[in-house]
């Protein structure tokens, strides 16, 4: 048999090592910042065009290269930072793998341009999918500026499967977040698409992060300091009140890498067990320090996960160094059985009689008689969702009269015998009577035995689909807020409020003035209680960013579920009988009243048959 067995061309060898280092316009970004920081420099400014695909830019004040170096940049395995496989224990470089350059020039058009300190002249250098264009000096400032333009050109099936330029644009935000908090002393500049969307200068470790996620930030921060033979570890960690239903802002670095890390960020939440909700994610910016020897950073081309000596002690020391935090601050409550608490008293209290705690007794309460619909409702939107319930009801029943006449899609005016069983027998009884079963589930009768309606979720289904209309009807009804509130947000955040400003106005929001970091909110949704706003957004611009990751349905689609899961009915919740019965009518009169928005099943139903079947 003839040898068959050939070497890759050059080219080709670099389209698939390309393929591991560049997933997206964000990993360039990562590459191209991490070589200028890689170059001692102290002011870095990207722009970025079309979510990093059309226009990627660099431009660095660091070390430049000569003439040669620049050309050979961009060979394989061609780099400065190491000589011996020594060196790889040794490293204090972001790169090391001579990869990036390489991999990028082959799947991108490339202009560069650079110069040493040292010399008169620099280099220029234009390089598409590999081939070298053109070299030729060139009078430029010292440092470099790398322009990667076109990614994937080459590669039509990668550059397919690119996300929209918002979603590319996300990815390159959290790349840049990443980059610069473990850099506060370099100075960013970020544009996109010509206007600039991060501006910070060289500070400290806490006034970066401010910088970067806004200014309320700084009041969240608990700062965490250790030093052990191991390690050290410094930064912060937002106080547990503050942590987030969905999206925490976690940051782990290494080295002042960052760095991920399941395991050991699974130390610092385990650190906050008992002082937050199970669902919630604290936040947290971790640097720790350790000897380069004792970590592997080689084991990933993104050089995002590292292996260390002794991960269990590292996991420990965490835990502890955070629990230690959490203490120290008074953010959690302290057992120390070791104190003398009479050293602890005050002086003021010092000597003074003790008061007598004052009780008060309900002492006509009776746990027999029936409890009044009021008392479940624990906030002020409660009481109000309660006494508004009869209007959101009229609200549904008059949208639904219009659409009446124009639409295909007509309501059965009967909707409780409507068709929503689909011609089963079993259609709500007429003069049906409800009861709240534990605060949860709403039972009725049909003709052919029982429904048990799942009070929340079948409130979810009502709102969302009341919301769904608004959104495409355009006749929401917004309540005006007596004073109007100021939040703030970071730059990020705003971007993404600012993306989807024009479907929360369709639902109700009303805004007023629109700053860099600060929105003002006039009005609301009606059925929103002002305290709940700065939640309710919260929760959006998270979920929102959850999805467009994971880049499925409408800006409507989204807000409305959020919408309807924070302001529905919970379990828990008293229902007078008359809420009950419109909740039904309501629920029944939707166009999908079998699952919530959330897909799961909101009632089931219990024929005569089967009851008959339990009592054989
Ligand atoms: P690595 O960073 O792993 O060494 P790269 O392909 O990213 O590999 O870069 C190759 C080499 O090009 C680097 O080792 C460095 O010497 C040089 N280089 C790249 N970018 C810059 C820059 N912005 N300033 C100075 N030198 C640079
Ligand atoms: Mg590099």
């Amino acid at each position: 048999m003839a040898d068959i067995i050939k070497l890759l061309p050059d080219h080709v060898a670099n389209q698939i090592a390309a393929g591991e280092v560049v997933q997206r316009p964000a990993s360039v970004v990562k590459e191209l910042l991490e070589n200028a920081i890689d170059a001692d420099s102290t002011t870095i400014k990207l722009s970025i065009k079309d979510g990093g695909k059309s226009l990627i830019q660099v431009i660095d004040d660091g070390i430049g290269m000569s003439e040669t170096d620049a050309r050979l940049s961009f060979e394989r395995h061609a780099t400065s930072k190491i000589q011996k496989a020594e060196d790889l224990f040794k490293l204090n470089t972001k790169g090391f793998r001579g990869e990036a350059l390489a991999s990028i020039a082959a799947i991108a058009h490339v202009e560069m341009q650079t110069k040493p300190e040292n010399r008169d002249i620099g280099s220029h250098i234009k390089i598409e999918g590999s081939k070298i264009i053109f070299q030729e000096v060139i009078v430029t400032a010292k440092g470099t500026s790398i322009a990667v333009k076109n990614l994937f050109f080459n590669i039509p099936a990668r550059r397919n499967f690119l996300k929209s330029n918002h979603v590319e644009l996300r990815h390159i935000i959290d790349e840049f977040h990443r980059v610069v908090l473990a850099h506060p002393a370099i100075s960013f500049h970020f544009y996109n698409n010509g206007s600039e969307l991060f501006h910070l200068t060289g500070t400290n470790y806490r006034q970066r992060i401010v910088h970067v996620f806004g200014a309320k930030t700084n009041q969240k921060l608990v700062p965490v300091n250790e030093q052990t033979p191991l390690v050290k570890i410094s930064g912060f960690i937002t106080k547990p009140e503050f942590a987030k239903k969905s999206r925490g802002e976690q940051f782990f670095f290494v080295n002042n890498r960052f760095i991920k890390s399941p395991y050991l960020h699974h130390a610092i939440v385990s650190a906050f067990e008992g002082l937050i909700r199970p669902d919630a994610y604290p936040g947290y910016f971790l640097y720790l320090e350790v000897d380069p020897a004792s970590i592997d950073i080689n084991i990933h081309p993104t050089k995002t996960e590292v292996k260390f000596d002794d991960e269990h002690t590292l996991y420990a020391i965490i835990r502890s160094t955070i629990k230690h935090s959490l203490g120290q601050f008074n953010v959690a409550p302290v057992l120390d059985f070791e104190h003398d608490q009479n050293l602890e008293t005050p002086y003021a209290y010092r000597d003074k009689d003790a008061v007598v705690p004052n009780v008060s007794v309900d002492r006509g309460f009776n746990p027999f008689i029936q409890e009044k619909a009021t008392t479940g409702y624990g906030s002020n939107f409660r009481k109000e969702a309660q006494s508004n319930w009869e209007s959101l009801y009229t609200g549904l029943r008059s949208n639904l009269n219009k659409d009446e006449g124009s639409s295909s899609e007509r309501y059965e005016s009967d909707v409780i015998t409507g068709s929503i069983f689909e011609g089963q027998t079993n259609d709500i009884e007429s003069g049906a009577t409800t009861f709240q079963l534990r605060r949860k589930y709403i039972v009725t009768t049909i003709k052919s035995g029982m429904v048990v309606i799942d009070q929340s979720r079948a409130h979810q289904r009502v709102l969302y689909e009341k919301l769904l209309r608004n959104g495409t009807v355009k006749d929401t009804v917004s309540q005006q807020l007596l004073f109007p509130l100021s939040l703030t947000y970071s730059k990020s955040d705003m971007k993404l409020l600012n993306e989807i400003k024009e479907s929360l106005v369709t639902m109700g929001f009303v805004f007023g003035a629109i700053l860099d970091e600060m929105v003002q909110v006039m009005g609301v949704p009606v059925l929103m209680a002002e305290s709940e706003v700065e939640m309710v957004l919260d929760q959006l611009l998270s979920d929102y960013q959850m999805e467009i990751e994971g880049d499925s349905f409408s800006q409507t689609d989204i807000i409305s579920k959020t919408l309807s899961k924070m302001l529905a009915v919970k379990t828990g919740e008293v229902l007078d009988r008359s809420s009950q019965m419109s909740l039904v009518n309501d629920l029944f009169a939707c166009k999908e009243s079998r699952v919530s928005p959330f897909n799961k099943p909101i009632f089931i139903t219990i024929t005569e048959n089967d009851i008959d079947k339990k009592f054989i």
